[in-house]
């Protein structure tokens, strides 16, 4: 984790301390070169200008480098490399934040890279807006799977729960709700259970230590608190109410189609939303970006996976995420996710119009319910590898909504449902 994904604030006086005055001889270099290089490349790479403080300067540097000798190798009759080079960083750059950056660049690089691979998926244009709408429409899964893969489809009934005691979700320790903040020691293995190609014994992918229970092996990763999730939606019910998206969102939200990433955190209220990400599908761009105050006391942030290590003044209150949300979604959005069950249970959403990526492609047809991960189907069907490095809230959006395209690619109009 970089300290941008966490203090952004921070990071943008930095670089307007730090490189803002590079920047502007940048922009004046390019501007002045530019019309006497029409056809000469220039020597000297410097990003351009941008307000968005998408990355640090030498970061923007290198993958401009990184760019140009891709161009060097994949079009040879490329005159102007570096310029070319430059323009396709400044065009990301602009329209990227911090957090959106890598991610909307490595997929750069990944098509100029594998110019034959979207060459192909250049069949995808033989769909016209309205067309990708009415596939999608098709593949929308239908209500009753989604409540058998854990969809809350109706509002429940809240049912508290009494027990003074909870079970430690990460080592299983037994302690009361009233010591939650008391320290002690939580111990515990952060990764999954993996099997060895022996196909006998098993691994945890954290720390590569093997899961033995004839042996006690101390695990990887150690807190101060014990945690648990609420884990019926009874529960979460009698905590903060679901609603139904037909009763809150009946004005019209601007986008059609969006991709959807919550991000949790453990207070003393249980596993809580802390962040919502919505991607648009048609231009991949971040949409909505909202950090969101827990209900309970903080403790422990689940940096690792969330991103998120403090709560500072942009934290918004759940209302007023959810009337952002408001605004960019509506009744009959589709929302494209992964595992998505999660995230609108976070959300205490009850949504008709949903496009899971992990009931879309089961990992096996036989146990529907047993899942892919994203990761893995990622890699299966766009080739790429995702989640490694740090933290990028839009990334797995992002993925999500191209497993969705590279599906609509292959199919053919007016031939699935309506
Ligand atoms: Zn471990
Ligand atoms: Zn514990």
């Amino acid at each position: 984790m970089s300290l941008s994904d966490i203090h952004p604030r921070k990071r943008a006086s930095e670089d307007d301390n730090g490189t803002n005055k590079r920047f502007r001889q940048s922009d004046t270099h390019d501007d002045t070169k530019k019309t006497e290089t029409a056809s000469q490349d220039i020597e000297l790479i410097l990003p351009r200008q941008v307000n968005t403080h998408p990355a640090k300067i030498p970061d923007r540097k290198r993958h401009i480098q990184t760019i140009s000798s891709i161009i060097k190798r994949k079009q040879p009759f490329e005159k102007t490399p570096n310029l070319r080079a430059i323009e396709i960083e400044y065009e990301i750059a602009k329209t990227t934040t911090h957090i959106t950056y890598a991610s909307t660049l490595r997929n750069a690089i990944y098509k100029l890279q594998h110019p034959e691979k979207f060459q192909s998926g250049a069949q995808t244009k033989k769909h016209s807006k309205d067309d990708v709408l009415k596939l999608l429409k098709s593949i929308e899964i239908p209500i009753s799977k989604l409540r058998q893969y854990g969809f809350v489809m109706s509002v429940p009934e809240a049912s508290p729960y009494t027990k003074i005691t909870r079970n430690c979700q990460r080592c299983d320790t037994e302690f009361k709700l009233s010591q939650q903040l008391e320290p002690t020691t939580c111990e515990f293995h952060y990764g999954k259970i993996r099997r060895n190609p022996d196909n006998k014994t098993r691994y945890y992918d954290c720390c590569l230590a093997p899961k033995d229970d004839s042996r006690d092996i101390k695990p990887c990763e150690s807190r101060k608190y014990h945690v648990y999730q609420n884990s019926s939606v009874e529960e979460k019910q009698s905590l903060r109410s679901f609603v139904k998206t037909d009763e809150i969102f009946d004005q019209r939200g601007k986008y059609r189609v969006l991709g959807i990433d919550c991000e949790m955190g453990y207070t003393t209220c249980g596993f809580e939303l802390m962040r919502v990400t919505a991607v648009d599908y048609f231009t991949l761009k971040t949409v909505m970006d909202t950090h969101v105050l827990p209900f309970g006391e903080v403790v422990d942030f689940n940096t690792r996976f969330s991103g998120i290590s403090s709560i500072d003044g942009s934290f918004v209150s759940f209302n007023q995420m959810i009337q952002e949300l408001g605004m960019v979604m509506d009744k009959d959005t589709i929302l494209i996710g992964h595992g998505l069950e999660n995230d609108m249970n976070a959300l205490r959403l009850v949504h008709n119009h949903i496009i899971d990526t992990s009931i879309l492609y089961p990992k096996f047809e036989s146990t529907p319910t047993s899942r892919k991960s994203l990761k893995d189907l990622t890699f299966k069907y766009l080739s790429k590898n995702i989640q490694v490095g740090n933290h990028d809230s839009a990334e797995d959006s992002i993925a999500a909504i191209e497993i969705v395209k590279y599906h609509i690619d292959r199919m053919e109009v007016g031939k699935h449902g309506n």
